[in-house]
C-alpha cells in the first residue's frame, strides 16, 4: 500500500461522542503529519439505530472543531459513496465472491432456533456461540430453501482449530484461539451487511492504509484479518487506542458525564481546549508538555507514541485547559463568544443591527461595555457559560444582599456607613474624564495610607456595595466599568442599607 489514507468511520447515532473526538483527532493528526488523506465514512448499516439529521449535525460539529476531511459524503471524492447504506450493491458483489470461494455459507436458522440454542448454552454455562448447524448444507438444499423463500443470513467460516495471530502496531502480536471465534454474520436477513463486512470491504476499496480506532474493537481484529485473507487482500495497519475511563475507573456513560461534544460546546468549552484535552487521552509527548497549538500537534504527534494503558477522563483537566484558552483568547472574539450566554441568561438582547439592549433597564449598551466586563472576568472564567453568573451585577443594578455582608470581618458594624461615606466623597471628587481604575485606586489608597486606616474597612464594603458579592474582581475595576454615576448611586444605596 503506497498511499497513506486514514478514515473516521462513525455510526450516525445523533451526536459526536467525546470518545469519538479522540478517534477522529488521532486520525486527522496522523494523516496531516504523514502527508496522507483523511476520509469520512458513515457506517449506517444498522438502520434501527439511525437518527435523522445525524450526519449533518456530525459534520457541523466537526467543522466547529476545525477538523476537515479530504473525502466524505459532504465533499465527495473518488471512492464514494461515503455512506454505507448507499453501497448495498457493492457489498452484494463482494459477498458473491466469497460465496464462490467457499469462504462463507448460507444459514437458515430462525431467530427462534438461535434463541433456543442460546438458552441451552447458557444452561450449560457455555459461551453463546452459533453452533454451525448450516455450515455444511448441500448446494441442492441451499437452492431449494432459497427457492421456498426461507430467510437466510450469510456467515463467515472461521477456522475450526488452531490460533489466529493478528498484529496491532502498538501491542504487537495478539493471539486468538479458534474456539473463541464465532461464524459471525456478514449479511443480515434483510440483505444489509453487518459492520464487520461493510467495514472491511470499504477499508479495502477506499484504500485505507491505517486504521486507528478504540481498544474496544480488538475483538473484531481477527474477524477483520480473516476477511482480508478470505479475499486475498492486504490488511491495513491497525492501531488500537487505549480505553478512556472516568476517574473512578469506570466506563464513560451518559449517567456519569455528558458524553456529547455538542453538550460541551453548549457549556462554553472552546474547540482548542477540547482538542488539546482529547489528544492527551492516550498520547503522551516525550517532554510531558500539556499545551499544544494545532500546528504543534501536527508536528509532534506520532502514532507510535500512543500508549496502551487506560486514559483517564479528568474534567478538572479540561476545565484547566479551557481556562487557559479563554485567558489567551483575543478579547474581541471572546466577547463575541460570550454574547449568546448573556443573551440566554436574559441580561441582554440583540436586534438585527447588532444593537445591544440591557434587558434589566431596556437601555442600549455598547459592545465596548461588554468587552470591559469580559476583560475583567477573563482570568476567572473556566467556561464561557460562567460569564453570566460572574457578571450579572454589571447589567442588573437591582440586586439584593444582606446588609451584614457590608461588614468587613475586623470592623464594627457602626463603622461601615462612615467609611462608605468617605469613599463616596473621595470618588465624587474625581472628574468624569479622569474616571479610571488607577485614579480611583489612587484616590482611595492614598487617603487610607495618610490616615493609617485599614484597607479592608474601605474596600470590602465598597466591593459589596458595587457587586453585592464577597468575591468579585477588584472594586476599582468594577467602578471604572460602571461609571461614576452608577458607582456613586450604588454606594449611596449601601450607606442607606447599613445606616
Ligand atoms: N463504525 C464503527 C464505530 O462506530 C467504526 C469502527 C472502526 O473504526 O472500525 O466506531
Amino acid at each position: 500500500m503506497d498511499k497513506i489514507r486514514f478514515r473516521f468511520a462513525p455510526s450516525p447515532t445523533g451526536f459526536l461522542h467525546i470518545g469519538s473526538l479522540r478517534t477522529v483527532l488521532f486520525n486527522y493528526l496522523a494523516a496531516k503529519k504523514m502527508g496522507g488523506k483523511l476520509i469520512l465514512r458513515i457506517e449506517d448499516t444498522d438502520q434501527k439505530r439511525k437518527v435523522a439529521g445525524a450526519v449533518d449535525s456530525l459534520i457541523k460539529i466537526l467543522d466547529w472543531l476545525d477538523i476537515t476531511f479530504d473525502e466524505g459524503p459532504h465533499i465527495g471524492g473518488d471512492f464514494g459513496p461515503y455512506i454505507q447504506s448507499e453501497r448495498k450493491e457493492i457489498y452484494n458483489k463482494y459477498i458473491k465472491k466469497l460465496i464462490e470461494k467457499g469462504e462463507v455459507y448460507y444459514c437458515f436458522c430462525t431467530p427462534e432456533r438461535l434463541e433456543e440454542m442460546r438458552k441451552e448454552q447458557a444452561a450449560k454455562k457455555m459461551p453463546p456461540r452459533y453452533d454451525r448447524k448450516c455450515r455444511d448444507l448441500s448446494l441442492e438444499e441451499i437452492e431449494e430453501r432459497i427457492k421456498k423463500g426461507e430467510k437466510f443470513v450469510i456467515r463467515q467460516k472461521m477456522p475450526l482449530e488452531g490460533e489466529v495471530i493478528v498484529k496491532d502496531e502498538l501491542r504487537g502480536e495478539i493471539k486468538f484461539k479458534a474456539s473463541e471465534l464465532e461464524d459471525h454474520v456478514l449479511i443480515k436477513s434483510d440483505g444489509m451487511p453487518t459492520y464487520q463486512f461493510a467495514n472491511v470491504v470499504d477499508d479495502h476499496l477506499m484504500q485505507i492504509s491505517h486504521v486507528v480506532r478504540g481498544e474496544e474493537w480488538i475483538p473484531s481484529l481477527p474477524k477483520n484479518v480473516l476477511l482480508y485473507k478470505a479475499f486475498d487482500w492486504e490488511s491495513p495497519k491497525f492501531y488500537h487506542m487505549p480505553l478512556t475511563l472516568n476517574k473512578e475507573g469506570g466506563k464513560l456513560s451518559k449517567r456519569h458525564n455528558d458524553v456529547a461534544v455538542e453538550d460541551y460546546k453548549k457549556q462554553g468549552y472552546l474547540p482548542e481546549a477540547l482538542i488539546n484535552f482529547s489528544v492527551l487521552l492516550g498520547w503522551h509527548p516525550k517532554d510531558d508538555r500539556e499545551i499544544f497549538s494545532r500546528e504543534e500537534l501536527v508536528k509532534e504527534f506520532k502514532l507510535e507514541d500512543i500508549g496502551t494503558s487506560p486514559a483517564i477522563f479528568d474534567i478538572e483537566k479540561l476545565n484547566y485547559l479551557n481556562g487557559y484558552y479563554i485567558r489567551h483568547k483575543d478579547l474581541d472574539e471572546l466577547t463575541r463568544l460570550c454574547l449568546p450566554y448573556l443573551e440566554k441568561a436574559g441580561f441582554i438582547k440583540r436586534d438585527n443591527k447588532e444593537k445591544i439592549i440591557n434587558q434589566f433597564n431596556s437601555k442600549e449598551i455598547s459592545f465596548d461595555f461588554i468587552k470591559k466586563v469580559v476583560r475583567i472576568e477573563q482570568e476567572r472564567m473556566k467556561k464561557l457559560s460562567e460569564i453570566s453568573q460572574l457578571s450579572e451585577f454589571f447589567f442588573n443594578d437591582n440586586f439584593d444582599y444582606e446588609a451584614g455582608l457590608l461588614v468587613w470581618k475586623k470592623m464594627e458594624r457602626g463603622d461601615v456607613a462612615p467609611r462608605l461615606q468617605k469613599v463616596y466623597e473621595l470618588l465624587d471628587k474625581i472628574p468624569e474624564e479622569n474616571w479610571t481604575n488607577d485614579s480611583i485606586e489612587d484616590a482611595l489608597v492614598s487617603y487610607i495610607q495618610a490616615t493609617e486606616g485599614r484597607v479592608g474597612e474601605y474596600l470590602w464594603p465598597m466591593r459589596v456595595a458595587l457587586s453585592g458579592r464577597k468575591a468579585s474582581p477588584p472594586p476599582f475595576d468594577i467602578a471604572e466599568i460602571l461609571g461614576k454615576k452608577e458607582t456613586l448611586k450604588r454606594i449611596e444605596r449601601a450607606i442607606k442599607k447599613i445606616s
